[in-house]
């Protein structure tokens, strides 16, 4: 990752990744009171609620999603947010989920969300056709140079076009910003996703650290920005007629748009789903991590960058080097990528 450009833009994002994890994604909010013109009458706990609408639920305090499902319908949920998804449309909620006291709370009104047959009718908005393979650096900008002279943006070349073969096996339409060496700004690799509306933006990298003994693959997905979304909340609000004023400020402030929001779960989800293929198939690699990344934030499609490993590690290296590597750092991307449109597949049926 070594540019002008990308280097401030990666020192502002991994800040504000820490940042956020410090303050948003490591401890789920839990409130001791209810944000004020909230009541819990308004509310059920998650358990009851599932119960309730013969529901199965699982959260994640990394991301903070709520996923319920049925045997025919499945339903997605950001803690505080007043957005959510059930079988593939979008709705909005008057009051958002909560943790509250050590229990999460789903507020009552959703369950005639997802009895209504409105609901019921939408399928799944989300099948992966077109993807966007975006080979980090190239031209003058050679990203990261390892000790024995390896660039990053010749690595990530290779590892593009092997996953391109990869995913074009598995029946996807596949391009790529860039099939040669060539420079390319970071607003004409966004456009290319823009242009073919690519479904899913997987950006390819190779990491450098000062310490050699920095190793892993690592997987970004973009960040909710719930950090800085006060304002962006607000006009949201307004936008899309809220009443943000029966909302505590801290509810208005995680409103997130609506493109962001979809997009966000779904990166969060393919992030997770490459994480897990990665392990299976023997990799180092650290659960996904947060970032807010420009090709992330502003490719309008479900994004995630792929750092590979590292070039200052010796052993990460060597093996970067071999094709048979470089194939298997492809296939863990497609599988993963297999494995979300499985999942959306099956909410289909
Ligand atoms: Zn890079």
């Amino acid at each position: 990752m070594r540019s002008e450009k990308w280097e401030v833009k990666i020192i502002c994002s991994l800040l504000f990744a820490f940042c956020f994890l410090l303050f948003a994604g490591c401890a789920t909010v839990s409130y001791k009171k209810l944000p004020t013109g909230l009541r819990q009458s308004d509310y059920l706990s998650i358990d009851e609620f599932c119960k309730q609408y013969g529901l199965r639920y699982s959260f994640d305090t990394t991301d903070d999603i709520i996923r319920i499902s049925s045997q025919s319908a499945q339903g997605r949920l950001l803690l505080n947010s007043l957005l959510g998804y059930f079988n593939g449309s979008i709705f909005y909620l008057k009051k958002p989920p909560l943790y509250f006291q050590g229990r999460l709370l789903l507020p009552k009104e959703l369950g005639k969300i997802i009895l209504s047959k409105k609901i019921g009718l939408f399928k799944p908005s989300f099948t992966i056709k077109t993807i966007v393979i975006d080979p980090g650096h190239g031209g003058k900008d050679p990203g990261a140079i390892s000790r024995y002279g390896l660039k990053e943006k010749d690595l990530n070349s290779k590892v593009s076009k092997y996953l391109k073969e990869e995913l074009e096996k598995r029946g996807f339409k596949v391009v790529l910003t860039r099939s040669q060496d060539t420079y390319l700004s970071l607003e004409s690799r966004v456009g290319v996703a823009k242009k073919y509306s690519a479904d899913l933006f997987i950006s390819i990298h190779a990491n450098s650290n000062r310490s050699r003994k920095v190793r892993g693959v690592e997987v970004y997905c973009l960040s909710s920005s719930r950090v800085n979304s006060h304002e962006r909340g607000a006009g949201l609000a307004k936008r899309e007629s809220f009443r943000p004023k029966k909302l505590s400020s801290d509810a208005r402030a995680i409103l997130l748009d609506v493109t962001l929001t979809k997009n966000y779960a779904l990166s969060v989800e393919l992030a997770h789903s490459l994480y897990f293929t990665f392990k299976n198939l023997g990799f180092r690699i650290k659960p996904p991590l947060k970032a807010s990344f420009y090709v992330l934030k502003f490719a309008h499609s479900p994004s995630i960058l792929v750092e590979m490993g590292y070039l200052s590690n010796q052993y990460e290296e060597k093996a970067l080097r071999k094709t048979r590597y470089q194939k298997q750092i492809a296939e863990s991307i497609a599988l993963g990528v297999v494995s979300l449109g499985k999942r959306y597949a099956g909410a289909n049926q």
